[in-house]
């Protein structure tokens, strides 16, 4: 009988793809096991082992696959169940998923190795010009790839020169995949076996006792080893005895020290013994056990919790009672949240058992979290992770933790699948039958609606721990302080007065200003031009510390210009402020203290952010101003005054969920206001003090909020009572994409009437060359969803069907946030 496989290749085509395979290789294979492939003309592709079987495809011929890459399955069935989900959800294909959750060193590649013929030495006079370059470059590496070939000869064609030097035998040339992933090898030293009898070693002892740094070396090397009763790292060594690698290096030439490599994690944590968790006060238990007696009944809670009221210390005994079941524990929070603070402050409980799982990690530190899952290593039991890590192979979850659940990072935006990690996560949790716990002080409106519904469980904590009083909140108009002349810059009198206080009492501040950059727009004051980027519909920039103007979606940059380009004027004006502005203003104000500035320009780097934190802890820094990475569950002592800049640009942002977020983000911000013994003090800035939101931030009412907003929601058919599916045409050609969104938009009405919006060219409707246009798909409550899903694939079938409109992109977005 012949054998097949059906994989998931990992590309953006809806269907799974047959693969003709021989008994032997049924046999072996599994699903979730990982093959190479070829596929279309030339290209070899990792895919996942779906399914095994007897049925050959009725439209095309099986072919062959390459290779078995695995020994056991790297991919979970739960895994391929929940990637199946995020599919049909999200409306994209299972191999965007497929490629979002692997670990690219697990993605192989294939590329073609061009190495020296060690059997043959080939003179250089044999050799044509372009053929000797590559044959001197192989002296100095040992291998090379189509793709240095070109960058040597600095041409595209190079496969003639590579034919050539073949047929001299100069070359050999191999199609190999390989894998990307190395385990880290870490160096051991022991004495050489020789040394083992006492009457050898007192020997070696005494001849070395010339050689007085190599002896030190072997006496740490005894120290050592008696102490931890572990083989002995040579960076260990050379740390005790003080000795350079060269000694140690040295005594192995000799013959005396013997060196050998263990392969090692490279996410290993280092710390001490674990330390118990803290006693909970009288609040954070009462909301425990709510939490726990709403488990009885509901999957999903939803914790309530001000600022700074301990939600994480009730998170620690949750995970503590999952742990002693014997099950996983997942921790979601939003990529910038991550930060060294939480995590020690989490291995301090649990050591060993938790695993980080990162985007700013190494591809091989992903990898090994991977591995460790798979294994269901005691490593892996507290999964702390972004968005990504609902991708993981889990084994026995039992508790999903989402932190901040309303943060708007969890919602993936590019590329597919564009999914929401807080209701990925939900699924994940109901496929293990396990608990979701979702966190925040400023909750969703998705999320308490759910509550409202009796969809989800629900528990307040309305005290700060310790009894540390609610931030006092005040308003300041500018306004008025504009007409009466009381504005320094962009500093009100009011908030000067504060910084000023604050300083002297020794204390820190915050400032808050929703936009990085000097001042994100520069106006010729004569004619009204502002220079835009050619590639983008928006207008460049300014940033100070480089004297630049810079696109924020594409990256073009230029040197900030001195006269206007349109009409040669000299008076050129910046309009609005960043961050960067702010900071300036800042250190001309306080030109005593020390001023640093958070957003992200300046905290790129695997590190860039902690250190800021760091210096934020250590109080190397008095005035922080930031973007909102400052809202981000940081908890710092001793800062008492929080600034925001400017509440009116957040309020104004064209998007229906901005007056929500802006509540989320001003309370959050807020919340990094004395978090001890003195109670902190919020300055808002704006224009409009008696704005409702503002009203709202000021008496820390979500429920007035909540209402409110919903009340909108209701009136203008939005989310969470109508749902969205957002549909962008993408194209270079303006008419083009007019002409496509016309008609995808005039089909959709045929089906669901008013209920859809636009075409519409969003704010800035063109990104790298191309046009977007926008459509927006609304559905009500009652509605299904799977039968208005399969309406738009079949829309978008017969739109992509027609031959003009082939080329252009289309990108549906399912929860559009
Ligand atoms: P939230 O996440 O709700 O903003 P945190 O969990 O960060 O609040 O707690 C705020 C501060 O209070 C932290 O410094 C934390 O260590 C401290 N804290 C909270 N609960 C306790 C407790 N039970 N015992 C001691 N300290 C606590
Ligand atoms: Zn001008
Ligand atoms: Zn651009």
């Amino acid at each position: 009988m012949p054998n097949f496989i059906d994989v998931i290749l990992p590309i953006p085509l809806e269907k799974l793809f047959t693969y003709s395979i021989t008994e032997a290789e049924a046999n072996f294979l599994k699903s979730g096991m990982r093959v190479s492939v070829p596929f279309g003309k030339s290209k070899i592709y990792t895919a996942i082992v779906h399914s095994i079987h007897n049925t050959a495809p009725v439209v095309y011929e099986a072919k062959d696959i390459h290779q078995i890459l695995d020994e056991t399955p790297v991919v979970t069935q739960t895994q391929l169940q929940h990637w199946h989900w995020i599919s049909r959800y999200y409306m994209c294909s299972v191999g965007e998923v497929m490629r979002a959750a692997l670990p690219s060193a697990f993605l192989l590649e294939s590329e073609t190795i061009i190495t020296k013929n060690k059997d043959r030495i080939v003179n250089d006079e044999d050799l044509k010009d372009d053929e000797f370059l590559v044959y001197e470059a192989l002296h100095h590496q040992s291998s090379l790839k189509i793709q240095d070939l070109m960058s040597i000869l600095d041409k595209k064609n190079v496969l003639p020169v590579i034919k050539r030097l073949l047929e001299k035998n100069a070359i050999t040339v191999e199609e190999e995949i390989y894998e990307k992933y190395k385990p880290k090898l870490v160096r051991y030293v022991k004495l050489h076996s020789s040394f083992s009898s006492e009457k050898a070693l007192q020997n070696l002892l005494e001849e070395l006792g010339r050689a007085h740094k190599q002896k030190e070396v072997v006496l740490a090397l005894f120290s050592i080893s008696a102490q931890t009763k572990k083989p002995v790292k040579v960076s260990d060594l050379t740390n005790q005895s003080g000795a350079s690698s060269t000694i140690v290096k040295a005594l192995i030439d000799k013959g005396i020290l013997e060196e050998y490599f263990i392969q090692t994690d490279r996410v290993q944590y280092e710390g001490e013994e674990n330390e118990s968790s803290k006693q909970l006060n009288e609040h954070q238990e009462k909301a425990l056990e709510q939490i726990e007696e709403s488990f009885q009944s509901q999957n999903i809670t939803l914790l309530h919790g001000v600022t700074s009221s301990g939600k994480t210390e009730i998170y620690v005994k949750l995970i503590e009672e999952v742990l002693k079941q014997n099950k996983q524990v997942l921790y979601l929070l939003p990529e910038i949240a991550l930060t060294t603070q939480l995590v020690d402050r989490l291995q301090n409980y649990f050591g060993e058992q938790v695993s980080v799982f990162h985007s700013k990690y190494s591809v091989n530190e992903r990898v090994e979290v991977w591995n460790n899952m798979l294994d269901n290593s005691p490593k892996a039991q507290v999964i702390l992770g972004a968005r990504s890590s609902v991708l993981l192979p889990f084994h026995n979850l039992g508790l999903i933790i989402v932190d901040e659940e309303h943060e708007q990072s969890y919602k993936q935006f590019d590329p597919a699948p564009r999914y929401h990690a807080r209701d990925t996560a939900i699924v994940l949790a109901n496929m293990f039958k396990a608990k979701t716990l979702l966190g925040s002080a400023t909750p969703s409106l998705e999320s308490y609606y759910n509550v409202m519904q009796n969809k989800y469980g629900f528990v307040e904590l309305n005290q700060r721990y310790n009894n540390v009083m609610m931030p006092d909140v005040e308003l300041v108009d500018i306004k008025d302080k504009h007409k009466r002349k009381r504005m320094n810059g962009h500093f009100s009198d009011r908030m000067i007065e504060e910084m000023t206080e604050t300083l002297e009492e020794g204390h820190q501040i915050i400032l808050f200003q929703n936009r990085r950059g000097f001042s994100p727009i520069v106006e010729c004051n004569t004619c009204g031009h502002s220079p835009q980027c050619p590639n983008c519909d928006v207008s460049l920039t300014f940033h100070q510390y480089k004297n630049e103007l810079r696109c924020h979606y594409c990256g073009y940059h230029m040197a900030m210009q001195q006269q206007c380009q349109a009409c040669g004027s000299v008076e050129i004006d910046s309009k609005g402020f960043g961050t960067e502005q702010v900071e300036e203003e800042v250190k001309a104000l306080f030109p005593n203290h020390k001023v640093a500035r958070m957003d992200l320009d300046t905290t790129r780097g695997k590190y860039g952010y902690e250190k800021i934190i760091t210096a934020l802890e250590q109080q190397e820094i008095d005035i922080l101003v930031g973007t909102q990475m400052l809202t981000k569950g940081l908890d710092f002592r001793n800062v008492k005054l929080v600034g925001i800049m400017n509440a009116d640009n957040m309020l104004n942002f064209p998007d229906f969920r901005a007056h929500e977020r802006s509540f989320q983000l001003m309370l959050q911000v807020a919340g990094r206001a004395g978090r001890t013994d003195k109670r902190g003090k919020v300055l808002i800035q704006t224009y409009n003090p008696y704005h409702r939101i503002l009203q709202q931030v000021s008496t820390n009412n979500y429920v007035e909020m909540f209402n409110e907003q919903m009340n909108d929601r209701h009136n203008y058919k939005y989310p969470p009572l109508y749902r969205l599916i957002k549909i962008t045409l993408k194209h270079r050609d303006f008419n083009k994409v007019n002409f496509a969104a016309d008609w995808y938009t005039k089909s959709l009405r045929q089906v669901f009437r008013d209920n859809v919006l636009g075409p519409e060219f969003p704010p800035v409707s063109r990104i790298r060359n191309l046009y977007h246009k926008n459509i927006l798909v609304k559905i009500p409550p009652k509605q299904s969803l799977s039968k208005t899903k399969e309406a738009i694939i079949k829309i978008n079938n017969s739109f992509q069907s027609v031959k003009d409109f082939r080329p252009v992109r289309v990108v549906l977005n399912v929860d559009n946030y």
